[in-house]
């Protein structure tokens, strides 16, 4: 590649290592003209499934959208942007692996109901709330049913109270 501060056309490596958890390949170049210094990443471009939405609109795959998802999910909770970050990266990867491509919008749906129930409970309570929509009702309440027989009702009650009525937040609805 060509020198980004003179333009010249050769570079020597003169250091390469793994980033990204080993999915980058970081690259210290030096210009062989002017000896400037850069950095390059290498990724493996891979493709991500389309997404079948329930009206049976594609749409393609967003991790941005996913990371956005999960950072509102988990607002104001003591969880860390690494953490969410790495949970995106665990449910691109098992996206990736199905080599289909399309997966359905539910079963990512699924996939960040999972990773949320191990990041923070009161996180998966919101976003079950707010990405119901993936959900039909009765598996939804299944999910919160779980929670409860997992955790001991007493303590959830005072979260999930907003449930009895049937109205969570409606908010996020693409
Ligand atoms: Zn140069």
């Amino acid at each position: 590649m060509y020198c980004p501060f003179c333009g010249h056309s050769e570079t020597k490596v003169i250091d390469s290592r793994l980033a990204g958890e080993g999915r980058q390949i970081r690259r210290r170049r030096e210009c062989l003209k002017c000896e400037e210094r850069f950095t390059t990443f290498e990724t493996a471009e891979l493709l991500m499934p389309q997404v079948v939405k329930s009206d049976r609109a594609r749409e393609p795959f967003d991790a941005q959208k996913l990371m956005h998802g999960m950072t509102k999910a988990l607002e104001k909770r003591p969880v860390g942007t690494d953490l969410i970050e790495a949970a995106v990266n665990r449910i691109c990867h098992h996206l990736r692996g199905l080599g289909e491509r399309e997966v359905p919008s539910r079963l990512i749906g699924e996939l960040v109901m999972e990773e949320l129930r191990h990041l923070d409970e009161v996180a998966y309570v919101r976003f079950a709330s707010v990405y119901r929509s993936f959900q039909d009702v009765d598996e939804f309440h299944e999910e919160i049913d779980k929670l409860r027989l997992g955790r001991g009702v007493q303590r959830d009650v005072g979260q999930l109270s907003f449930l009895d009525a049937g109205t969570g937040p409606v908010a996020g609805k693409k």
